[in-house]
């Protein structure tokens, strides 16, 4: 072993950084389909002038424009260095390594297993059946063997909504049995990263009813402030007061608090749904075009499609080469593309439409 691996904890010696293929790369030269980012920046105005000063702890306009948006008191929002942030926060600071578990459908974001994993906490996937539709009753059946001592007690669920790298939305009655299932010693972090693309799912009015209900939001998606790293959670005040004790002093710089005010301003909120809007369309028209090459998408009402193809990754490579950077999700039999522009969604198609030809 080496010197500096035997530094580190047991459980932390064979772990990956993480890494995004081609994440390192210029941005210039080819499409960038991998991240699910929007595709095209907006300009916002910077103050540098007191830079000098630490900043709020928690940026108070951007704090209130946010609780407004949401339906919820500034109390019931914590500002976190984007959604991965938020996700370890929830970890670090409701998980007990000792004797806690962490618990999250397959497949979903990779996350939830990573940051669970660099904490120390135990993690588990309840798999799908069909290697596609999140098992609920599964989840469900989990949850109960926890609590009567036949499996390690669950504290922490993700649940993603809509799913990723899927696209599946799950139905309010689908979610609120998972709240109940999970009960009150166990937190559900429901993970809305792609809420804008279908705002009438969002499952925030649950925080209402059941004290054990997080909300997980980010500006990386139809905000396009991937860049900025500004992810929020939301919660009963309780809880975000827990987690202001475990959170990092200061965690949003000066910067990042006056840009995500202006996001969320009227007009901000007025371009994200403009935005929202062409990546709706885009994706209508991409799927249209995939579905006449006889590509088999799953439905998806995000910023991303996937698709099921037998050769995922040698598609993957062809697409690479082609100077199409796609998501391999890594399951052999799909891929991953995010909603770009309109003209990238017909370069992308033009060549998937080349590479079945080749193939044929
Ligand atoms: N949750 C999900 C489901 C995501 O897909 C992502 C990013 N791809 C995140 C959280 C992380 O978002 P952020 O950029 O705010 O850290």
């Amino acid at each position: 072993m080496k010197t500096v691996e035997r530094l580190m904890p047991a459980y932390l010696r064979d772990l990956e950084p993480y890494d995004s293929p081609g994440a390192e790369e210029d941005k210039d030269g080819k499409i960038w389909v991998n991240a699910n980012e929007y595709p095209t920046a907006t300009v916002y105005e910077e103050r540098f002038d007191t830079l000098n000063r630490y900043p709020e702890i928690q940026p108070k306009l951007f704090c209130r424009r946010y609780a407004r948006y949401a339906g919820l008191e500034p109390e019931e929002v914590l500002v976190t260095r984007g959604a991965d942030e938020g996700i370890e926060l929830l970890i670090r600071t409701f998980c007990d390594p000792q004797t806690d578990t962490v618990l999250y459908p397959a497949p979903t974001y990779s996350m939830y297993r990573i940051s669970s994993r660099t904490c120390g906490v135990r993690a588990e996937a309840v798999p799908s059946q069909d290697g596609w539709h999140v098992d609920i009753e599964a989840l469900c059946d989990r949850l109960k063997d926890g609590k009567e001592g036949k499996g390690p007690a669950v504290k922490l669920v993700f649940f993603c909504q809509p799913n990723n790298p899927t696209g599946e939305l799950f139905s309010e009655p689908t979610i609120r049995r998972l709240v109940e299932c999970a009960g009150e010693d166990t937190l559900v972090a429901i993970d809305e990263a792609y809420i804008e693309f279908t705002p009438e799912s969002t499952m925030v009015s649950l925080m209402k009813d059941y004290a054990n209900v997080v909300i997980i939001r980010t500006l990386s998606k139809a905000f396009a402030l991937a860049g900025l790293r500004c992810g929020l959670l939301l919660a009963r005040r309780e809880i975000i007061a827990a987690l202001r004790k475990v959170i990092a002093p200061y965690p949003v710089p000066a910067p990042v608090g006056q840009i995500a005010a202006q996001a969320l301003s009227d007009e901000g909120l007025a371009l994200m749904r403009g935005r929202v809007e062409t990546i709706n369309q885009n994706r209508a028209y991409f799927v249209r075009r995939l579905q006449a090459l006889g590509l088999s998408v799953y439905p998806s009402v995000t910023n991303f499609v996937l698709i099921a193809l037998d050769e995922a990754p040698s598609v993957y490579r062809r697409l690479w080469q082609a100077g199409v950077a796609a998501r391999d999700p890594g399951d052999g039999k799909t891929l991953r593309i995010s909603i770009g522009t309109r003209a990238e969604c017909e370069a992308i198609a033009d060549q998937l439409q080349r590479i079945r030809g080749e193939s044929l």
